[in-house]
């Protein structure tokens, strides 16, 4: 299977970089963590030395900057959304586990066939596409990410990378690294860390037992509370431990992090005992993901060909849901395949399979999809603009429209439309890249990277914001009027490095 490794040692090396930048001279005062704790209760009084939540997000951000940067890091607008909808729903089920740090949590996905899921420091939680194919029900799902937002929730990271002593910050690096590298065979993350500093290190990878029961009482908590079927969890852990006894030669990267002892599920057993049994019924849309999921993770021709004979297996099981995600997922091969015709028949017939259910976003985004990629921009224009009538909230379908207009030489407008999303979405970083596409497109320079400079910005990256600003003021294009703009942000933006930096040395 196609599955291609992360470029490790160009990752370590950049986060080395990056974490001696930010964390150079950090002393052993520690600050009390910002925010009190409400009523969640703490792993003993390590607290005091866990990392503060600004210094955690920092280092959780440095990693995603690296793992945005990596083929394998799948940037897929109906994938990602899906993702944050169903994580922040569960977020949302149990407004307390946003506790003391009060992150904004991220959902993403990396493409690997191997059973996974983790947390970053700073509230990233990457789940691998193998994962999302393997859970057989949205509660399923749940379950593993209920647990890893446990582990935010309750800081685990932040202590685990607090008790490293001031000269180990390079460790902290090793250790997430060798986290990240565990996906795959898992021969690479065990020779960086025994490269690294030895086992001691590979031992701190994993959390404790109590970290786990603490992990999973928050995930029990959630999936109550959510509304899940809190059985999933159980049957999904025994699942993931069933697994292991094909893995030969290595522990499951996920039992690996996430220790599972009998124990741990007896535990899990008697916690669920209480809540009263319930039957949930999944979203079309998860049945879609999973299709889409099983194309992105190898996109290879043969690969390509594989998840075709598995779709047309799934088209005899003749169950409604099963039958419009394998329509889905043909016409999403033909379009990898190119066969744009094919593609959009295999749509309309998912379409038709599954009427008169509510419109799903996953099924019209094929749509529009299918016409960029068959280069009829006018046409995918006109199904965009329909489609933001229907979901007016959603976040990859404004991406799509601002893109879409953009194809069919409206960068005027595009930046019309995105100055207004800017406003009132100031965290969507995709947002200021299109909206520097847009300004390109018009021959802008000025603009185009004052618009990259908030992008960097937003991905908390100060210095290569405060370089795009540099290079704005220098545009042959930049008028009195942006200088100022350009000085006043650069100004602020140095304050907010600064403030940073500060907040490194005294975390
Ligand atoms: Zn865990």
């Amino acid at each position: 299977m196609h599955c291609s490794k992360f470029p490790l040692f160009r990752l370590r090396q950049l986060l080395l970089v990056a974490l001696l930048t930010t964390c150079f001279g950090v002393s052993t005062v520690l600050a009390p963590t910002r925010v009190a704790a409400q009523n969640l209760p703490v792993l003993g009084d390590a607290d005091r030395a866990a990392l503060s939540p600004i210094m955690e997000r920092k280092v959780g951000e440095e990693v995603m900057r690296d793992i945005r940067r990596d083929p394998d890091y799948l940037n897929d607008g109906p994938l990602l959304e899906y993702l944050n909808d169903f994580g922040n729903t569960l977020v949302a089920a149990r407004p307390a586990v946003r506790g003391e740090a009060n992150f904004n949590f991220f959902f993403f996905a990396i493409r690997d066939p191997v059973l996974n899921a983790f947390a970053l420091p700073g509230g990233f939680i990457g789940v691998h596409s193998g994962l999302l194919l393997a859970a057989q029900s949205e509660s399923e799902l749940a379950s593993v990410l209920a647990h890893e937002i446990g582990h935010v929730t309750q800081r685990h990271l932040a202590r685990m990378l607090g008790q490293q002593k001031n000269d180990s910050m390079i460790a902290l690096a090793s250790m997430l690294l060798g986290a990240l590298a565990m996906r795959g065979s898992g021969d690479a993350g065990a020779a960086i860390m025994m490269g690294g500093t030895g086992f001691a290190m590979q031992r701190q990878l994993s959390f404790s037992r109590d970290a786990e029961r603490e992990a999973d009482r928050i995930g029990v908590a959630i999936l109550g509370e959510g509304g899940f079927e809190t059985t999933g969890m159980v049957a999904f852990f025994g699942r993931l431990q069933a697994a292991s006894r094909n893995y030969s030669d290595a522990i499951p990267p996920y039992l690996l992090t996430h220790p599972l002892t009998t124990e741990r599920i007896a535990d899990i057993e008697a916690r669920i005992r209480d809540q009263r049994y319930r039957q949930r019924s999944d979203s079309l849309d998860f049945q879609l993901i999973r299709a889409r999921a099983r194309v992105l993770q190898d996109s290879s021709e043969k690969g390509l060909r594989d998840a075709q004979l598995i779709f047309e297996n799934q088209l005899r099981l003749n169950i409604k849901p099963q039958t419009v995600a394998a329509k889905y997922g043909m016409a999403f091969v033909a379009l990898k395949q190119r066969a744009y015709e094919k593609a959009e028949r295999l749509l309309k017939e998912a379409n038709a399979a599954a009427a008169p259910d509510k419109p799903s976003l996953v099924l019209t985004d094929l749509g529009i999809e299918i016409k960029s990629a068959a280069n009829q921009t006018g046409e995918a224009l006109k199904s965009v603009t329909a489609a933001l009538d229907q979901f007016p909230l959603s976040r990859s379908m404004a991406h799509q429209y601002a893109n879409a207009l953009i194809a069919n030489k409206q960068p005027a407008q595009a930046t019309v439309y995105l100055r207004e999303q800017a406003q009132l979405y100031r965290q969507d970083a995709d947002i200021q890249d299109l909206l520097a596409k847009a300004y390109a497109a018009q021959g802008k320079q000025a603009l185009q990277h004052m618009a990259l400079a908030e992008s960097y910005a937003l991905m908390g990256s100060l210095p290569a914001a405060i370089i795009q600003l540099d290079i704005a003021r220098k545009a042959p294009d930049a008028q009195f009027y942006e200088q100022a703009v350009i000085d006043a942000r650069e100004r602020e933006l140095k304050e907010r490095w600064k403030d940073e930096q500060a907040d490194a040395k005294d975390r």
